[in-house]
């Protein structure tokens, strides 16, 4: 017998086995901007019907909040650090799960803002936001708290260094720029956002830079990570390669 999950087919005892008699663990899923972190990490927890975190959208939320709020300038990216501070407690941000779009909802205090955060100005400022210490304190707290009952798959850049260096399963995404940048433009322009792919590939190759230079968590592979480059590679292949590593730690 077989189950289709995503389109994809899988077999109904492996499933049934993973679903219901393994202990639960924690997915870490890191990785450069749009390597496909969050497409394997939906699809790995709706499988062991698990719990999915997409940490960058918290990172994304708060800069929303920043920008409304003229708390970092959208041309030269500074930050007003001591007003951000002063409102960072007034920064409420939790998850939806919609079963129409199948999809999990970012709210801001209490406001749907999943489709704001995926927008351009979002993306070109918020690794300016992301690299302050007093913001990814507020995050990864609150992250960890997420994770305290374990069955958790949450994607980011420090997830198995910083917020769960202890995830029994960790993997490092990475693809080529191009390709990542491709997959973006097409994701995007289904979505209706009005960008160019030279637009997408200057901020995918910027907020790489930012994020693995800065001082705070920069991006880094865990000494214990299993790399997964996927330039070459399908969902269902992906999806597959996981499943194999992830059998083995939850037996
Ligand atoms: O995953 P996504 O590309 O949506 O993340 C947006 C940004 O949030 C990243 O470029 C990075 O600056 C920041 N981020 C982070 N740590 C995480 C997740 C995301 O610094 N764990």
């Amino acid at each position: 017998m077989s189950n289709v999950i995503f389109g994809f087919t899988f077999d109904a005892q492996i499933l049934f086995k993973m679903f219901k008699s393994h202990k639960k663990i924690i997915i870490a899923i890191d990785g450069y901007s749009s390597s496909g972190k969050s497409t394997l990490a939906k699809e790995i927890a709706k499988l062991l019907d698990y719990k999915y975190i997409d940490s960058g959208a918290m990172y994304r939320a708060v800069t929303l909040f920043a920008l409304r709020n003229k708390l970092i300038d959208n041309i030269n990216h500074k930050v007003n650090i001591e007003k951000l501070q002063s409102f960072i407690n007034q920064i409420h941000i939790n998850f939806k799960y919609n079963s129409e779009t199948n999809n999990q909802e970012t709210y801001l205090n209490n406001e749907n803002v999943e489709a704001e955060i995926r927008k351009m100005n979002v993306s070109n400022n918020v690794s300016f936001i992301s690299k302050i210490g007093f913001v990814r304190k507020k995050m990864v707290s609150f992250q960890q708290e997420m994770g305290k009952e374990k069955g958790i798959v949450m994607d980011g850049r420090d997830i198995g260094t910083v917020v769960f260096p202890e995830a029994e399963l960790k993997v490092f995404m990475n693809a080529n720029a191009e390709v990542r940048a491709k997959r973006r433009f097409q994701e995007l322009k289904e979505n209706n956002v009005d960008v160019s792919y030279n637009e997408i590939l200057e901020n995918v190759k910027k907020r790489d830079h930012i994020d693995e230079t800065r001082d705070e968590s920069p991006l880094k592979k865990a000494n214990d990570s299993i790399e997964l480059d996927n330039s070459n590679m399908n969902r269902q292949e992906q999806l597959e390669w996981i499943i194999g590593l992830v059998k083995k730690r939850i037996n």
